[in-house]
């Protein structure tokens, strides 16, 4: 395990991902995303409520809604990198749907959804770091992530 993660979050069975919205209405933003995801294979088991933070990493101007949830994926044998990043691209696909834009890293945007972790898997690629990295330097994931375990 990545030694940034807080060992003791660690939940060696659950797959968790963030959720971050700072443009549009973040509360139907996330209740859109959670019929995509759905639509796709995947169930809301738990979910944080959603908190208000303050734009984060000197890029963003706006305020910030977070939450954290926790996802059942449905047929799901073995916590795979290839798993993880087919579960990555549909969680893209996701956010692409939801007018996310790419062009600057920290900004502004309308959804971002990070995989905290994918059940028992670890990995480090340029593409795919699980349990994230940044975690344990993130209130605004470290406090919906507490509300849920
Ligand atoms: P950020 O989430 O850091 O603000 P992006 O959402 O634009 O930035 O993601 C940038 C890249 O981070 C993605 O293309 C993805 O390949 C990579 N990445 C690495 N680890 C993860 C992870 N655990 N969850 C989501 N994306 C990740
Ligand atoms: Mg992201």
């Amino acid at each position: 395990m990545s030694y940034i993660f807080p060992q003791h979050l660690f939940p060696s069975e659950k797959v968790l991902i963030a959720l971050g919205s700072s443009i549009g209405d973040a509360e139907a933003i996330f209740e859109s995303a959670e019929k995509f995801l759905d639509e796709n294979g995947l169930e809301i088991i738990k979910k944080s409520k959603n908190h208000k933070f303050p734009p984060y990493g000197g890029v963003a101007k706006n305020e910030f809604t977070n939450a954290v949830w926790e996802i059942e994926i449905q047929g799901l044998k073995e916590f795979s990198y290839d798993k993880a990043r087919k579960f990555l691209n549909l969680l893209q696909k996701c956010e692409d749907h939801h007018g996310r834009t790419r062009e600057k890293q920290w900004g502004d945007r309308t959804l971002d959804i990070d995989i905290l972790t994918f059940g028992n898997l670890e990995c480090n690629t340029t593409q795919l770091t699980i349990p994230h990295a940044e975690i344990q330097k993130r209130d605004f994931v470290l406090i919906p992530l507490r509300e849920i375990l």
